[in-house]
């Protein structure tokens, strides 16, 4: 077993006076200290229902700022790249169908969301008498690993008071690495931020962890006063987090333990080791993507997915074919028994193949074989490609 996590060795059980350090809920070991990420208090429940709750949260407060009757002028504000559990959450919040924005990205911005879009459309919004409400932000989007300017994209917010809450299910992962903190530049202003333990960081499904600023903008709308059951002296003296108050849920599994194995178990420089090792293998597939001029590498590549797909030629019928083709790439990839399985993105009207590396048994060989396994199937797609054209 690795040696446990330096981070575990200075937990002392304290979280700090007023939230200060983010823990990970309750432990065998008290609570633990974790990477200090926000300036916030922590919890964690299932998938999306970080976000939800904290869309509750923030519609409660701001209807209670601006009147309970005014929950169909509130707003809402994602970018086209978002993970639908964004709209899903918008939808059981109360907030109408036509007022959720998706803004537009494009490829020359990598689809991460722009601040100027999102200024032009909040203003658009307070012009015609909404309120804005709401910005879920993501960090490493679904399809592409897009980042969205997390400190630009606050000072565009700043002025309306909407809550923004960061997404980073996939890439918060990286966090653990020092190296990747540039990503959540400015994460100092936003009011929650969540990432899931079991898409990257080792823990098997379901560990989301999320942090929350304040977090009595949740226990507000999610509180129950009725929690004569439930209360203990040590609740009544606010030494325990009732975190019943701060989710849908009320009785709920254990799942800091799982969070708490594998930080005993890889400790931190375990994680990073686990991190940067997927990292590496996916710029060696970068790299080896770059080497064939016959492909190119679509977005940049950021964490460990390399959007790659075949260039357009236009002796082929370009752009116009280009789609096709690399859907034709893509299943013939997936038809080989023993090659890899890859999965494919659909952004800016490109269709590219995904390569993800995420998978605990990956190891260099597998990444060097997926990419002979691509590189046989283009040469066999291609090849059918000369014969139909050259019969034209
Ligand atoms: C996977 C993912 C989600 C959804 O996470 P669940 O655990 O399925 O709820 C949300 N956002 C992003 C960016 C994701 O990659």
């Amino acid at each position: 077993m690795a040696p446990p996590a330096q981070c575990l060795d200075t937990a002392t059980g304290a979280t700090g006076q007023n939230g200060t350090v983010p823990v990970i809920g309750h432990t065998p070991e008290k609570k633990m200290q974790c990477h200090n990420l926000l300036d916030a208090d922590e919890f964690r429940l299932q998938g999306h229902q970080a976000i939800l709750c904290t869309l509750v949260a923030a519609r409660d407060r701001k209807l209670a700022e601006i009147g309970e009757n005014r929950i169909c002028d509130l707003v809402v504000y994602c970018s086209d790249q978002t993970h639908f559990a964004f709209r899903k959450a918008a939808r059981i919040a109360g907030i109408q169908r036509d007022h959720c924005r998706a803004i537009h990205t494009c490829h020359g911005d990598m689809f991460a969301l722009s601040p100027t879009e999102l200024q032009a459309a909040m203003q658009a919004d307070v012009d015609a008498g909404l309120v804005p409400l709401f910005l879920c932000a993501t960090i490493g989007t679904t399809q592409t690993t897009a980042v969205d300017p997390i400190g630009e994209l606050c000072a565009v917010t700043a002025p309306h008071g909407v809550w923004v809450h960061v997404d980073a299910a996939y890439a918060g992962s990286a966090l653990v690495c020092p190296e990747f903190t540039y990503v959540i530049h400015g994460v100092e202003a936003v009011d929650s931020f969540s990432m899931n333990a079991h898409k990257w960081l080792l823990a098997n499904n379901d560990c989301c962890v999320m942090w929350v600023k304040k977090p009595s903008a949740l226990v507000a709308a999610l509180g129950t006063e009725q929690e004569y059951i439930l209360k203990d002296a040590a609740s009544e003296g606010h030494d325990v987090v009732d975190y019943k108050d701060w989710n849908m849920t009320l009785t709920r599994r254990f799942r800091a333990l799982k969070m708490w194995l594998v930080l005993r178990c890889y400790g931190i420089q375990g994680l990073r080791d686990h991190i940067r090792s997927h990292v590496r293998m996916a710029m060696a597939f970068e790299e080896m993507v770059r080497a064939d001029e016959r492909f190119e590498v679509v977005t940049d590549r950021t964490f460990a997915l390399v959007c790659f797909r075949l260039r357009p030629q236009d002796k082929f019928g370009g752009e116009k074919t280009a789609n096709d083709l690399n859907r034709g790439l893509l299943e013939e990839v997936n038809a080989v028994t023993s090659g890899p399985y890859m999965s494919a993105a659909n952004v800016g009207g490109m269709f590219m193949l995904r390569c993800a590396v995420g998978s605990t048994l990956t190891e260099e060989h597998h990444v060097g074989d997926a990419w002979k396994v691509v590189q046989d199937r283009a040469s066999a797609i291609l090849r059918k490609m000369e014969i139909i054209y050259s019969s034209r």
